[in-house]
């Protein structure tokens, strides 16, 4: 969906109310892949004034993550609501993170600024539930679904990993 930023200059002080359903495609934050995909309902209204264009956006999105210990997916749900203000680029300066959008742009996508909200969303060590046990490192399992391998070293605590290791070399 895009805003239409050239209509938006021609009335300013009007509201564009908006709203629609999106699919997006996998964000990534630092290397990192941090939603999978998001199913996302979105509503808000945008106004120009003084220069910018204010955005006011809620969204609804169910978001597919990675379990970072066992690498499971699920959905997680994730609701905000904010106001953003776009700022013309030439008028950022560089150490700014704020939202802009390109110079004498006439419409501008809304899929980017749906994105960082639900990235600002994302908290970045996703669990698919609170105890989950993970792989085991040792024998590779899911512990969530299995028990370890019957020759897994983690079932030996009494002795050191690494001596296990040396001891079946033996
Ligand atoms: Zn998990
Ligand atoms: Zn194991």
């Amino acid at each position: 969906m895009n805003l239409p930023i050239k209509q938006l200059k021609k009335e300013p002080g009007m509201a564009f109310p908006f709203s629609g359903q999106i699919e997006l495609p996998p964000i990534a934050h630092g290397g990192t892949v941090m939603a999978q995909g998001s199913r996302v309902t979105f509503h808000g209204r945008a106004v120009y004034q003084g220069g910018k264009v204010h955005l006011t956006l809620a969204l609804k999105a169910e978001v597919e993550r990675e379990c970072s210990r066992c690498l499971a997916h699920f959905t997680q749900t994730v609701e905000k609501e904010e106001e953003i203000t776009l700022r013309e680029e030439h008028e950022v300066r560089l150490e700014d993170d704020d939202f802009t959008y390109p110079d004498e742009a006439e419409e501008v996508a809304i899929e980017p600024y749906l994105q960082s909200l639900i990235l600002s969303a994302l908290g970045p060590k996703p669990l698919c539930a609170p105890d989950c046990r993970g792989l085991c490192p040792s024998c590779g399992v899911n512990l969530n679904e299995e028990e370890h391998h019957p020759d897994c070293p983690a079932l030996r605590p009494e002795v050191d990993p690494r001596l296990a290791q040396l001891l079946d070399l033996l």
